[in-house]
This record gives C-alpha cells, structure tokens and sequence, in this order.
C-alpha cells in the first residue's frame, strides 16, 4: 500500500472510528468490516461498522454483528446514528465497494465526511475519494486484504479467533469456496494462516452454506424449474424473477445469493444472469467464464461493475423493460460469447 507509514502513523494513537461497506452486504463486505473492527478494538480504537442495508441471516452468527448499525427503510433511527458518526469520526473505512452509488443515500454522507477516509478494496475502475487505498484487483477477497494490511502493520499477532473467523467467511464465499479463478495460491496462504489462528474451515461453511430455510430451497427450486432460460446461439443462460415472485415465496435478503451460478454450471454456458425486482430498483448479477468480461457489460449498460467474471449492476426500468434490454444486448456480444 502507498503510504503504509502514514497509515501506521493514524492509527498509532486510539481515534474514533467507522467501518462502512456496501448496500445488501456479502459475506466479504461484512467478514472484512467485522474482521478490521475486532483488530482496531483491540488497538483500542472506538469502532462502529456501518451497512446502508441490512444484511442475509446466514451472516447474523459472524463475531461482532450484533453491534453494526445497519440503516433500514422502516426505521429511521439507524440511518441518523449512522450520518451523526459519519460527520464526526475521525477516520473511515470503505470497505470491499469503491463507487459511492453502491452505499446508496450513505454516499453523500461519506464524501461530506471530514474523516480521514481510508478504502480497502478489489473491484475494477475505482472512484477517487479516499485519501488513502489499499486496492488490489487481483485479491480475491477484501478480507484478504485486510489480513494482508494487518500483516504489513505488523500486528498478525493480534488475529484471533473472531477476527480470523471473520476474514475467513469473506475469504471463503469471494473465492466460491476456493474454486473460483481469482483463487491464487496466495488465497490458500491467506487461509492457512487464518486457520492457523483458529477459524474453523468446517463451523464457518455450514454456518454460511449450510442454513438454508425451507423457503429458500423452494424458491431455488422454483426459479431453477419454472423461470431459467438458456439461450443457446449466445451461450447465455438466465432468471427474471418478479416482486411479486419474491413476496409469493417469502424471499429474504440473501436468499438469492447463489442462484446465478446455476446458470454457469450448464455445459457450455459463458454467461449466467439474474435479474430481480427488489422494489427500489431491479438487481442485475452477472457471471462467466473465460474472456468475457461481465464487469464490462455491467459498466457500460446497467450502472454496475465488479470483477471480470463476476459484477453486478442496477436498472431503474421495469424488470420487462430490464429484461428487454438486455435480450437486445446479446446479438452484440454473440461473437465474444461464442469465442
Ligand atoms: P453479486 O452478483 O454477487 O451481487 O456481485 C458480484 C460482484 O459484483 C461483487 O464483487 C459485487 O461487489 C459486484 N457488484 C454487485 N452489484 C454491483 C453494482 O451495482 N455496482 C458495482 N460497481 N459492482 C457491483
Ligand atoms: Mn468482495
């Protein structure tokens, strides 16, 4: 990281301090923020992490989320806790997102922040509102990073069971499971020594994978059944689900992480997509194989972005509409898809 020494140097004296990651967090964006919270308790700063969103209840056992303020639309009252520590904290974390419209009305809030802002990150093409940043597109996880920073720091030692447990679901659930190809062997070295300080490979994946409701399973069952689409001239598979489809099964947040890979696991499939109304605006999520870069077809037509394999984006428009859209994308990229 450029700027290591002054890192060191911010947080060599006890500050106040929060931890903000992205709308809808993953098991990366809260594992990293909950990991580096537990280290900079333990340097005896004043943290608070911060998500615009709630997050799945497959997360709710990782150490220390019973203490993030996660703002939610029927409750004003964490949303005001939240731009009151925002205004008055001296230094930020932005954690596992690096666009300010993927913390939603938090944005503002962050960029009007007078604390020292600090990004933690490895998504594509950056904004530029940190002063510091700790960005690595070839990291497979931020909680990688975040171990990679403690280390540069020099305080490995201070990695204990929660924080070790906690970089490693992010570490984990960023790599499919060490099967995806950001896995590196540095991914492997990550987790030995998370493992080597007490998290448990076994407890944190069925704590993630392992806790399905019922309702979750059925709507899985239902998409994969009734809604998947496979569009062999492009080599494309995908989901639309509707609001109404999510209200009909009792959809949670969370309970579609995961559906888009289906898609990928045809034989010959290079794109899988999902689409889903969730009401504020329709949820777009991209995976492939190979040189086609999603991340692009995410930036350039849904507001989106993420990794090459792997983004995500958003529409405005109808889920018809969204749909429409990107059917009317596909004859574009049809060579590139059949490459
Ligand atoms: P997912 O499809 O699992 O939500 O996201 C896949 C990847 O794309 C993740 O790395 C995620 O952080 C990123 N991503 C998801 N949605 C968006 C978005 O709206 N904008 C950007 N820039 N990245 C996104
Ligand atoms: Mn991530």
């Amino acid at each position: 990281m450029e700027n290591l020494a002054a890192v060191k140097e911010l947080l060599a004296s006890p500050k106040r301090v929060a931890i903000v990651t992205h709308f809808k967090p993953d098991a990366d964006a809260l594992g990293s923020s909950l990991g580096l919270a537990g280290y900079l308790r333990k340097k005896g700063h004043e943290v608070t992490v911060i998500t615009p969103s709630d997050y799945p209840d497959f997360l709710a056992w990782m150490p220390g989320h019973e203490g993030v303020i996660a703002l939610t639309k029927t409750n004003p009252e964490p949303g005001r806790k939240a731009a009151a520590l925002l205004a008055t904290v001296d230094i930020l974390f932005c954690l596992d997102f690096s666009s300010l419209n993927r913390i939603h009305e938090l944005g503002q809030k962050v960029q009007e922040s007078k604390a020292v802002k600090i990004m933690v990150d490895h998504h594509q093409e950056p904004e530029d509102f940190a002063a510091f940043r700790f960005w690595d597109v070839q990291s497979a996880s931020t909680a990688g990073l975040i171990f990679e920073l403690i280390d540069l720091l020099g305080e490995k030692a201070l990695i204990d069971i929660p924080i070790a447990t906690c970089l490693y679901a992010g570490l984990m659930t960023d790599t499919g499971g060490f099967r995806h190809n950001n896995t590196r062997h540095k991914e492997f070295l990550i987790a030995s020594e998370l493992v080597a300080r007490g998290a448990s490979p076994h407890d944190i994946a069925k704590n993630v994978y392992e806790t399905n409701t019922l309702e979750r399973l059925r709507i899985t069952g239902y998409a994969l059944y009734e809604k998947l689409v496979v569009l062999a001239p492009y080599r494309t598979a995908y989901i639309a689900l509707s609001a109404k489809e999510l209200k009909k099964f009792n959809a949670q947040t969370g309970d579609l992480e995961g559906l888009v890979n289906y898609g990928l696991s045809i034989r010959g499939i290079k794109m899988a997509v999902l689409l889903y109304d969730r009401q504020e605006e329709i949820k777009l999520s991209f995976r492939s194989l190979g040189g086609f870069s999603v991340a692009e077809l995410a930036r350039v037509h849904f507001e989106g972005g993420g990794h090459h394999n792997a983004a995500g984006g958003t529409s405005k428009e109808s889920l018809e509409k969204t749909v429409e859209k990107f059917l009317h994308l596909l004859p574009r990229y049809q060579e590139a898809l059949n490459k």
